[in-house]
């Protein structure tokens, strides 16, 4: 164990090579032009200097985009699995360096890069090669959307691509993706690997830049569909943006979901389970199981439990192997995290962690349902806990927020839990489990945690639109 000094050469010397970076359109880099530094936030080091998107450079990218479109959707199903397939091996292949440089400029534990995203984005490919085999393109009843804009946030840069970036291609559209400022690195990283791939100029363009830049691409008139991961708050925007335009949209957006244990649950597994919940990638996962709700009998014992198990949780330099916690994404997030739990009259509990751009796990006893923490995504590792009598309350504080995005359920009972599951408002349940995700499982929210699912038939049915062809029968000559 300990950190792993010749992947970070390795990460670096690319990063080396093509920085400062301009944009990926048609195929190739732009020249580099204004824009900002992302950063290592674990070091508060300069990684790279990025491009600064303007409304031209998102102009060329759709155009680029339009252009490779007909040719793409022509192609036979077997033909774009055929790319497909060749991304997924590629991101195998470059799997350590996709996860290192993910881990440099996100801050997130190397060992969840590593075995988790960077896996995870290889799975989506394959996936939805699978699925691009079956489509036809002889007499379709299904057509692709056209250009798809895809927005996507900084917490999970790489599968958050994958998320939109699979689906749209095997259905036929072509992309232009805006990464998250914080974490453009390994979307442009993942572009120049698609020319390993042979992906023909312009079926995938990449232009980087800040919220400014996502309401560029957002607006662009030739664009047919947006999809969006990200805060409830920017969602709302680009829904009234789109709105009467024509253009298709889904929305992944923000959470608060609840966690729920019952007094007969396996006590230890749901420590274990929780620990997954709020503390993977620090809390930053928009179906973070954030809102503990425990059964009154075993709350004190499982707060307990929990107090010692969180004694154990390891914080700091996200290179190294043995860490479970690591760097907070960007110094104005560490700020709001702060300023929310100091802001908090709640009981705090919370380990020793290192200076710099990191928080401390946390767990809030001691507040009541309407309180702001009970309430508002922190988006950081902090747990709030409350507990309930019956499982109808639970229920009822489950539902208590305006978001809808996940929750995980824990009893020995399985009747119970399966009671339980249709009454909670959400997209996903999981069952004496968290963060269970497959490519296969359609993922999404309902309520203010958005709308569409990624994954799955319905995820690329939303990269599609059913077209009827009817021919007049005419009497045949004789
Ligand atoms: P954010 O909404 O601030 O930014 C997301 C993206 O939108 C970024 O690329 C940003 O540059 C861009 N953007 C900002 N303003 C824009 C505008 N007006 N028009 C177009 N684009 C704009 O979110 P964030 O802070 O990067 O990510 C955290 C949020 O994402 C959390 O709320 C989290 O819950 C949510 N999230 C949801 C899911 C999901 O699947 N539901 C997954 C991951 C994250």
């Amino acid at each position: 164990y300990g950190p792993a000094p010749e992947s970070r050469t390795e990460a670096m010397a690319w990063i080396t090579q093509n920085a400062p970076f301009g944009h990926w359109i048609n195929g190739k880099f732009t020249d580099p032009a204004d824009g900002f530094a992302t950063k290592n936030p674990a070091t508060g080091t300069q990684l790279a200097q990025v491009t600064q998107g303007t409304a031209a450079d998102i102009d060329a990218a759709v155009k680029a985009a339009r252009k490779a479109q007909p040719k793409w959707a022509r192609l036979p199903g077997h033909k774009r699995a055929a790319y497909l397939y060749a991304l997924a091996r590629l991101v195998q292949k470059h799997s350590r360096l996709l996860a290192v440089t993910e881990t440099l400029d996100n801050g997130k534990p190397i060992r969840e890069a590593r075995d988790i995203d960077i896996p995870l984005v290889a799975r989506h490919f394959y996936y939805h090669a699978g699925l691009a085999q079956l489509l036809t393109s002889e007499q379709p009843e299904m057509e692709p959307l056209g250009v798809c804009g895809a927005v996507i946030p900084w917490n999970f840069p790489l599968l958050m691509l994958a998320w939109k970036v699979a689906p749209a291609l095997a259905a036929g559209n072509t992309v232009v993706l805006k990464p998250a400022e914080y974490t453009p690195l390994t979307a442009l990283l993942f572009a120049q690997i698609s020319r390993e791939a042979g992906l023909p100029p312009g079926v995938l363009n990449v232009v980087t830049g800040d919220g400014a830049t996502g309401a560029a691409l957002v607006d662009h008139a030739d664009v047919n569909k947006i999809a969006f991961t990200g805060s409830t708050e920017v969602g709302r925007k680009i829904r009234a943006a789109t709105a009467g335009t024509g253009k298709a949209l889904t929305l992944e957006l923000g959470g608060k979901s609840p966690y729920i244990v019952f007094d007969d649950a396996d006590l230890d597994s749901a420590v274990e389970g929780l620990v997954d919940a709020i503390w993977f990638n620090g809390g930053q996962v928009c179906c973070a199981g954030s809102r503990l709700l425990v059964q009154e009998g075993v709350a004190e014992r499982f707060h307990a439990k929990l107090r010692a198990r969180m004694d154990g949780l390891r914080i700091g330099d996200p290179m190294d192997k043995c860490i479970d916690v690591g760097a907070v994404v960007d110094p104005v997030q560490l700020a709001q995290i702060t300023a929310m739990v100091d802001a908090s009259a709640g009981e705090k509990y919370q380990i020793p962690c290192p200076e710099g751009c990191f928080y401390p796990p946390t767990l809030i006893t001691g507040l009541g349902a309407a309180d702001p923490l009970m309430q508002e995504e922190i988006f950081g590792p902090v747990l709030v806990s409350m507990t309930f009598r019956t499982p109808a309350e639970a229920v009822e504080l489950a539902n208590n927020t305006r978001y809808g995005l996940a929750a995980s359920i824990w009893t020995e009972t399985l009747n119970l839990a399966l009671d339980m599951a249709p009454k909670v408002k959400a997209g996903v349940i999981w069952i004496n489990g968290s963060n269970m995700f497959d490519a296969a499982a359609g993922f999404g929210g309902v309520r203010e945690s958005g709308f569409g699912r990624e994954g799955g038939w319905e995820g690329l049915l939303a990269y599609l639109r059913p077209k009827g062809t009817a021919r007049a029968l005419r009497p045949v000559a004789a």
